[in-house]
C-alpha cells in the first residue's frame, strides 16, 4: 500500500452524482484528465483487464477471433457507408496533413467490412466472426458519471460476416449468450432487452441492461423473462370502463380540464378516463390521439406514426376548433385523424371530452358514438402493466446498457460494395452483424452494484485485488513478520495480496480498507496474535471471524479461487 498509486480522497468530490463516479475517483482508481475523458489508474486497469480476459475467454469460446484496426479511420469509408454526413457532431472528425479526412472510430463497421470485402471471397469461408478490445471516441453531448458515458472508452466490438440470414442468426445467437455469460461472470445482474423486434418475431438487436437504480433506461421485467425498455415495449394495457351505464351521457364539468380533476369529480381512478391529444403531423395532418387517463403517449411511437409531429399550440387549437382540456372523439371537427390506443378497443363505455368547453361525456362507445380512424400501440408501459407473454404485472426497474448485440443484415455490406460468391457462383453482400461490450462501463457497472456507505465491494471475480492484510502496528516485532508471513503464504497459492505497510493509524486504514474494497480483510492485530488467531473479515457482508494463523492463508484460497471469473 506504501507503494501503489491508489491516491484516496476523504472527501466526495463535488462533481459526482453517481456511486460508480464517486467511488472510483474517491478509491484512487480513475482521474479525470478533461471533460469525458478518464485515465485509468492500477487498481482501475487491473479490473480492466480481468473484464477483458472474461470477454477473451468467452469469445474464444465462440471461435470469434481477436484482432486490432486502428483507432483513425479515414474519412472516404465513413462517406461510402452514408455515415460522415448521418453521424452528427458525436463523431471526432480531423484532418492530415494533407487535408484528407479522417475520424477517431466512434464504431468499426466501416473498417471491418472494408477489411474484408476483397479478402473473403467465397460462402466457403464463412461465417467469420472478428473482434477488438479498443478504445472508442464519442464527443457525447453531456459527457458524464464518470466512466458512464465518457468522450474515451474501451469497447468490445465484434463483426460477423455471414453467407445466409440462419447462419446471421447463429452467430447472433452466440454473441448473445456469450453476454449474458459475460456479464454474469463480472458479477453483474443484467436483463437482456428487447431493442428491436424483427419481422418473423424474434429479435434483431437486444441490449443488457446492468440493474441500478442510477440506470438512464427504465425498464419493465417479469419473472417469466420479458423484459423491455419502457420506451421501446410493445404494449397493451388493461383499462378500466368509465362511470354510467353505458349510455352517451353530456355532464357539465365546469372548469375540469386535466384527467386528475375529471377523475376524482366522477370518483374513478384516472386509469377510466381518456385521454385526448391534440397533435400535428409532420404532413400536417390534424390528429386526435387518445390514451388511457393514467398513460402518456409514447414519443417514440408517436413519431413511428406521426413523423416530425408537435402538439398542437392554443393558436392551432382553436384553428381546428378544439378546446383544451375538453378534446375528446364525440364531435370531432371536420378533417381531424383520430387514432386511439389498441388497449382501448374492448372497451365500450369512454369518460372523455366532449369538444365543448366545461362538458365531458361519459359512456361514448366506439363504433356507436364515434368512429376510430386507426387503432395503434401509442402508450409507454408501466410497472403493474400485464406482461404481453404471460399477463402478469410488470415490475419496473432501472438499468445500465452493458452491451448490445445487433442483426444489420447488408446495411453496410451493400453500401460499401462487400460480396462473396454463393452457392450458386453469385455475388451476394454479406449478412453482418455487430456486437458492441462498454468495457470501461461495465467496470463501472460493477461498481454501481456492489458498493455501500463505506466504499466498493468488489466481487472476487473483478477485483483489483483479492485479499488485503492489514497490520494494525507494522513496528510491532510480533505483528509485522506474521503479516508478511501470512501474505507470502497467500502469494504462494496464487492469491492477488496487497498489504497495507503504512505506518497509519488502524482507523484510516480500515476506512481505506473498505472505500478500495478488496474481497476478503485480514486484520493482524496484537490481541488476536497471542491467541494464535487473525481476524477475517468480509468486506461485502462485513462479517468477521477470528481464524488460526496457520490456517488463514489455504482457507481464503479456498474461499477465493472459486468465486475467480
Ligand atoms: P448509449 O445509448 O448509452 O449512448 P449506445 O447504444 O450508443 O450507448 P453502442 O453503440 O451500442 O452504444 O455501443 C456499445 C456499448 O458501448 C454500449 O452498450 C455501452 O456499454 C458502451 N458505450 C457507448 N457509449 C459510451 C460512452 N459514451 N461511454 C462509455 N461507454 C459507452
Ligand atoms: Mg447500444
Amino acid at each position: 500500500m506504501s507503494r501503489l498509486y491508489a491516491p484516496t480522497l476523504k472527501e466526495d468530490p463535488a462533481e459526482a452524482e453517481l456511486a460508480s463516479h464517486r467511488l472510483l475517483l474517491r478509491a484512487g482508481m480513475i482521474r479525470r484528465t478533461a471533460s469525458g475523458l478518464y485515465s485509468y489508474l492500477p487498481l482501475a486497469w487491473r479490473s480492466l483487464r480481468k473484464i477483458e480476459e472474461v470477454i477473451r475467454e468467452e469469445m474464444e469460446t465462440i471461435g470469434a477471433q481477436e484482432m486490432l484496426v486502428p483507432m483513425l479511420t479515414p474519412g472516404e469509408l465513413w462517406h461510402e457507408s452514408g455515415r460522415w454526413d448521418a453521424y452528427g457532431p458525436e463523431l471526432m472528425r480531423m484532418h492530415d496533413r494533407h487535408d484528407r479526412e479522417f475520424c477517431l472510430g466512434p464504431t468499426h463497421e466501416e473498417t471491418f467490412t472494408d477489411l474484408v470485402r476483397n479478402e473473403l471471397r467465397s460462402y466457403k469461408q464463412l461465417p467469420v466472426t472478428l473482434y477488438q478490445i479498443q478504445d472508442k471516441f464519442r464527443d457525447e453531448l453531456r459527457p458524464r458519471f464518470g466512466l458512464m458515458r465518457g468522450r474515451e472508452f474501451i469497447m468490445k466490438d465484434a463483426y460477423s460476416f455471414s453467407a445466409t440470414q440462419e447462419s446471421l442468426q447463429e452467430c447472433y445467437d452466440q454473441q448473445k449468450a456469450a453476454y449474458a455469460r459475460i456479464a454474469e461472470r463480472c458479477g453483474i445482474r443484467a436483463l437482456p432487452v428487447v431493442a428491436d423486434s424483427g419481422q418473423i418475431g424474434g429479435d434483431t438487436s437486444v441490449e443488457f441492461m446492468a440493474l441500478a437504480d442510477a440506470g438512464e433506461a427504465a425498464l419493465v421485467w417479469c419473472d417469466c423473462g420479458f423484459a423491455a425498455d419502457v420506451e421501446a415495449a410493445a404494449t397493451t394495457v388493461s383499462v378500466t370502463e368509465g362511470p354510467g351505464d353505458g349510455t352517451l351521457e353530456k355532464v357539465y364539468t365546469p372548469g375540469l380540464g386535466t384527467i386528475e380533476a375529471v377523475a376524482s369529480f366522477f370518483g374513478f381512478p384516472e386509469n377510466g378516463t381518456r385521454k385526448s391529444l391534440a397533435l400535428i403531423a409532420e404532413d400536417g395532418t390534424r390528429v386526435v390521439a387518445i390514451v388511457p387517463g393514467d398513460h402518456e403517449l409514447n414519443e417514440i411511437k408517436a413519431v413511428r406514426l406521426f413523423g416530425d409531429y408537435h402538439l398542437m399550440s392554443d393558436e392551432e387549437l382553436e384553428e381546428a376548433g378544439l378546446h383544451k382540456g375538453f378534446i375528446g372523439p364525440v364531435n370531432l371537427p371536420q378533417n381531424i385523424r383520430l387514432v386511439c390506443d389498441e388497449s382501448l378497443k374492448a372497451s365500450k363505455s369512454w369518460t372523455c371530452g366532449a369538444n365543448e368547453v366545461d362538458y365531458h361525456f361519459t359512456g361514448a362507445c366506439p363504433g356507436r358514438d364515434f368512429e376510430v380512424d386507426e387503432w395503434a400501440d401509442l402508450v409507454s408501459v408501466h410497472e403493474g402493466d400485464p406482461c404481453p407473454h404471460c399477463g402478469k404485472p410488470l415490475k419496473g426497474a432501472r438499468g445500465i446498457e452493458i452491451s448490445q448485440v445487433f442483426q444489420l443484415g447488408t446495411k453496410y455490406s451493400e453500401a460499401m460494395g462487400a460480396t462473396f460468391m454463393d452457392e450458386d457462383g453469385r455475388e451476394r453482400p454479406f449478412l453482418m452483424g455487430c456486437y458492441g461490450i462498454g468495457v470501461s462501463r461495465t467496470l463501472a457497472a460493477v461498481v454501481e452494484q456492489h458498493n455501500d456507505e463505506h466504499g466498493i465491494c468488489w466481487p472476487v471475480c473483478v477485483a483489483p485485488y483479492e485479499v488485503e492484510v492489514v497490520p494494525l502496528d507494522v513496528h510491532d516485532e510480533v505483528v509485522w513478520p506474521i503479516a508478511e508471513s501470512i501474505a507470502q503464504q497467500l502469494v504462494d497459492l496464487g492469491i492477488e495480496v496487497v498489504v497495507d505497510d503504512r505506518k497509519e493509524r488502524p482507523g484510516v486504514k480500515f476506512a481505506d480498507a473498505d472505500l478500495m474494497g478488496f474481497p476478503y480483510q485480514i486484520v493482524c492485530g496484537k490481541k488476536a496474535i497471542k491467541n494464535g488467531n487473525v481476524e477475517v473479515k468480509v468486506r461485502a457482508t462485513g462479517e468477521r471471524n477470528e481464524v488460526p494463523i496457520s490456517e488463514v492463508a489455504s482457507m481464503l484460497a479456498e474461499m477465493v479461487i472459486p468465486q475467480r471469473a
